[in-house]
């Protein structure tokens, strides 16, 4: 063989090693893409099957990270009115163990340009621009993704993704399914906000937004089963506005209503979160007190009487109008009751409503206490 055909097979030996090597890099890239893909595939079926708004959230929060190694997460989300952080409080989140997830809420707005760009940013992280989204992570931090979650025009929410690779999120890179992956999960929060806010429209009154009676039906149950579980007594206030009627009369049935309202927000204003306070119907509220022996459930039924009394209802002729309530106190000690829960809780409430009619017999604007525990 000449010399300048060894050189030729030397050279075409050459480029298919070279053509093999670039191939497997293809191949392999290939795979990755198509595992990487899979997953994001199998995390947004997740996503979409989340029964809850707190399942939902902590897939994003917990799963995701965890599943796609990211060095670090935070949720940061649209809740002016506290909606959202009342839902989950509902539903038994301690949001204080997850410092990933924020709200932009009422006067604590966590960064002002969150909700303004609709457009996913990936690049550099910048620790002027993106440390309070980061605050909860102590480890410097290379590149940065924020996307925000859009529907309808408007921001719900920005999900952001740091990483200590200053690789892992390039400006133009992979944008496309960080993008479908927020647009996935901007519409699970929608669909599992409205179905909770349609279960709770069907549980509040609408006039005064307080719970209803058919909550308050529900949740007296499950109060009594816990407070048998954990041998703490549970207490019952009745409370009835006096002579509401005259308010009607005297005033018109607008005023009646708005009366209510205030009402509700002022009794509302005084309950813990752990109390159920509802409006059981027409002019009479029910309020279920946790834990809470007697002698404390009169106390607060005191206080609220006094805080009505006090209150001075402004009228749009400028006049005040002076308003009283009665309460009848009742408290439940379950533990060791023969009773079943339907028995107990139809027993609280007719001890509650007998103290109240009391009340009204004594001369109204009182708190009375039925005379004994209901089920000693
Ligand atoms: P008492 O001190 O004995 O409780 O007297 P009262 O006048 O408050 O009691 P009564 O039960 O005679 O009247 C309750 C009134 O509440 C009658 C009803 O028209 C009025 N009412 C019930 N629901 C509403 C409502 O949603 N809006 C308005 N404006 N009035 C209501
Ligand atoms: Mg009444
Ligand atoms: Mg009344």
């Amino acid at each position: 063989m000449d010399r300048m055909a060894v050189h030729i097979m030397h050279d075409t030996n050459s480029d298919t090693r070279t053509l093999q090597r670039n191939m497997r890099v293809l191949i392999d890239e290939a795979r990755r893409n198509e595992d990487k893909y899979q997953r994001f595939q199998s995390l947004e079926l997740l996503l979409l099957g989340s029964h809850n708004l707190s399942e939902l959230i902590r897939m994003v929060i917990m799963q995701y990270p965890q599943d796609f190694e990211l060095d670090a997460i935070s949720l940061v989300l649209d809740d002016p009115h506290y909606e959202i952080r009342t839902i989950l409080e509902d539903e038994g989140v301690d949001i204080k163990q997850y410092p990933q997830l924020r709200f932009n809420e009422n006067n604590n707005v966590v960064q002002n340009d969150l909700f303004t760009s609709h457009e996913p940013e990936l690049g550099a992280y910048k620790t002027n621009l993106h440390s309070k989204l980061f605050s909860h992570h102590n480890k410097s931090l290379n590149s940065i993704a924020r996307l925000p979650l859009v529907r309808q025009e408007r921001v719900i929410g920005c999900l952001n993704l740091g990483s200590h690779d200053d690789k892992r999120y390039i400006s133009g890179t992979g944008t496309e399914l960080l993008q479908r992956l927020s647009a996935i999960i901007t519409i699970c929060l929608e669909n599992t906000l409205n179905l909770e806010r349609l279960k709770r429209t069907g549980l509040t009154d609408a006039l005064t937004s307080l719970n209803n009676r058919r909550f308050f039906d529900q949740r007296i149950i499950e109060e009594i089963e816990r407070s048998r579980r954990n041998s703490q007594p549970l207490s019952c206030l009745f409370i009835d506005i006096d002579f509401f009627k005259r308010i009607n009369d005297e005033h018109g049935h607008t005023v009646g209503d708005k009366v209510l309202q205030q009402v509700a927000k002022l009794l509302d204003s005084h309950m813990r979160r752990s109390d159920v306070l509802a409006r059981f119907g027409g002019e009479e509220f029910a309020i279920l007190l946790c834990n809470t022996a007697a002698d404390t459930a009169e106390e607060t039924a005191e206080r609220l009487r006094s805080a009505v009394e006090s209150n001075k209802i402004l009228l749009s002729n400028d006049t005040n109008l002076n308003l009283t309530i009665s309460i009848g106190v009742a408290t439940a000690y379950s533990a060791h009751s023969v009773l079943n829960i339907d028995q107990q809780s139809e027993r609280l409430l007719a001890a509650a409503d007998e103290a109240l009619y009391e009340a009204k017999q004594k001369g109204r604007n009182k708190v009375c206490s039925a005379k004994k525990p209901t089920n000693a």
